[in-house]
C-alpha cells in the first residue's frame, strides 16, 4: 500500500448497475455472466475516469451485499421479507419493523440458512481475479461481515434442522470467511473490506428494539453488550494472523432511503471502543451527513488505524463543494497522518441492485469531488 498516494480516493463497494444488466438478472439469462462482466468493466472504467485511487468492481455480481452469498454457498435460500413473516419468532414486530421502513417486503432479499453451508464457489476470488485483470490501479474486495451474517442468515424454524443455535452457525461462517480472506491475501488484493452496516443498530436503536435493518430483525438478539461483545470475537476470529492487504470494515447508518428522517443517527462515539478491539486496521465510516457527529470521537481509535472518511452522500443528487471535503479531511488529518486517510463516499452507491441510490452519472460526479479535493489536499 506504499504506493498509494496521501488521501486515496475510493467506493465503499457498490455501483448502480445498468439496465440492461438488471433486465438480464431478472430474466435469470443463461448468459448472465457476460452482462456482469461488461458491468464490471463499466463500472471499472467510471471510477478511474473519476480518479479512484483503489477500485471496487461495483459490486456487479451481486443482487446485494450479503444476498450474493446464495450464488456461493449451499445451504442457503434467498427468500424475501415477505417470505420470511410466514417463520419469524415475532411476527407481530417484524411487521411493524416492515410497515415502518419505506421498503417493500419483496424488494428486499435476504440469505436464509436452510441447510449445512458448503463453499459452491468462492465468495470473491473469481471476482477478484477479473478485477486486477481489468484494471492497473489497487483494487479493494468486499465481503460481507460476519457479525452481519450471523445475524441474517439464521432463522430459527428454517434453521436449526442444520444448526440447532445460531452460535453453531458462527464458527462455519467464520471459517468461510477466513478461509476467503487467507486467499485473497495471497492473490495480492490491496483492501479486504467487511460490511458490519448492523454494529450501529445495536448501538443506537439500542433498548428500544425498534430494529431499523430488516436484515438485523432475524435473529433474536442478546443485550447490545453482549451482541458487540461476539461481533468483536467473530472479527477477530476471521482476521487473526492474516497479513498482506489492509483489512477493512465498514459500518454506515443505512443505505436503504433517500429519507434522512428512517435512517439511523448518532455518533460513532460508542462503538470506538469495540472497534478498538477489533484486529482491523480501516474503519470506513460516514461523515457526509450531520446524523454522523463529530470526527472527533476517531481519537479514541488505536495508534495506526486507517479512516475511509466519508465525504459525500450516495443518497442526493447535488454534488458535494470540493471546499468542505477539503475542510473535513484537513479536520481528520489533524490526528490522523493523511498516508493512513482514504476518501470515499459514505455507503455504496448501489447497495441494493433494484433501489440504487444514485444514477452512475450522480455517483461519478461525486467520485470526481473526492478526487478534486484530494489533489487539493496532497499539493
Ligand atoms: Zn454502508
Amino acid at each position: 500500500m506504499s504506493t498509494l498516494p496521501d488521501f486515496a480516493v475510493t467506493v465503499v463497494g457498490s455501483w448502480p448497475r445498468p439496465a440492461w444488466l438488471l433486465e438480464a438478472m431478472k430474466k435469470k439469462r443463461a448468459d448472465l455472466a457476460r452482462f456482469q462482466d461488461d458491468a464490471c468493466l463499466l463500472a471499472i472504467k467510471w471510477q478511474e475516469d473519476a480518479g479512484v485511487d483503489v477500485v471496487t468492481d461495483g459490486e456487479q455480481r451481486r443482487d446485494n451485499f450479503y444476498s450474493f452469498l446464495c450464488d456461493r454457498l449451499d445451504g442457503l435460500s434467498l427468500m424475501t421479507m415477505a417470505d420470511l413473516l410466514e417463520h419469524v419468532e415475532d411476527k407481530a414486530g417484524f411487521e411493524k419493523l416492515l410497515g415502518a421502513l419505506d421498503v417493500p417486503a419483496y424488494a428486499i432479499r435476504n440469505p436464509t440458512v436452510t441447510g449445512k453451508l458448503k463453499v459452491r464457489r468462492p465468495l470473491a476470488m473469481e471476482d477478484f481475479r477479473f478485477l486486477r485483470e481489468h484494471t492497473r490501479r489497487a483494487v479493494k474486495v468486499t465481503l460481507p461481515g460476519p457479525y452481519l451474517l450471523s445475524r441474517s442468515m439464521w432463522v430459527k424454524k428454517l434453521s436449526e434442522g442444520a444448526y440447532p443455535t445460531r452460535e453453531s452457525l458462527c464458527t462455519d461462517i467464520v471459517a468461510i470467511l477466513r478461509e476467503e480472506l487467507k486467499a485473497l491475501a495471497a492473490a495480492g488484493a490491496e483492501v479486504v473490506q467487511f460490511d458490519e452496516p448492523v454494529l450501529t443498530e445495536l448501538v443506537f436503536a439500542g433498548k428500544s428494539a425498534t430494529r431499523t435493518f430488516m436484515c438485523a430483525a432475524l435473529a433474536a438478539s442478546a443485550s447490545p453488550e453482549k451482541e458487540l461483545e461476539l461481533a468483536v470475537d467473530l472479527i477477530n476470529r476471521v482476521v487473526d494472523g492474516v497479513t498482506g492487504p489492509v483489512i477493512a470494515m465498514h459500518v454506515c447508518r443505512g443505505n436503504w432511503s433517500r429519507d434522512e428522517g428512517v435512517l439511523l443517527q448518532g455518533a460513532y462515539d460508542p462503538l470506538v471502543p469495540w472497534f478498538a478491539r477489533m484486529k482491523v486496521r480501516q474503519f470506513v465510516l460516514e461523515y457526509a451527513t450531520p446524523r454522523a457527529g463529530s470526527l472527533s470521537a476517531l481519537r479514541g481509535l488505536p495508534p495506526g488505524s486507517m479512516v475511509g472518511l466519508g465525504l459525500v452522500n450516495p443518497r442526493t443528487d447535488e454534488i458535494e463543494p470540493v471546499e468542505g471535503i477539503v475542510r473535513k479531511a484537513r479536520e481528520l488529518s489533524a490526528f490522523v497522518p493523511p498516508s493512513r486517510i482514504h476518501l470515499n463516499p459514505d455507503c455504496g452507491f448501489g447497495t441494493f441492485a433494484e433501489r440504487p441510490m444514485a444514477n452512475a452519472e450522480t455517483a461519478y460526479r461525486k467520485l470526481r469531488a473526492l478526487a478534486e479535493a484530494a489533489r487539493a489536499l496532497r499539493s
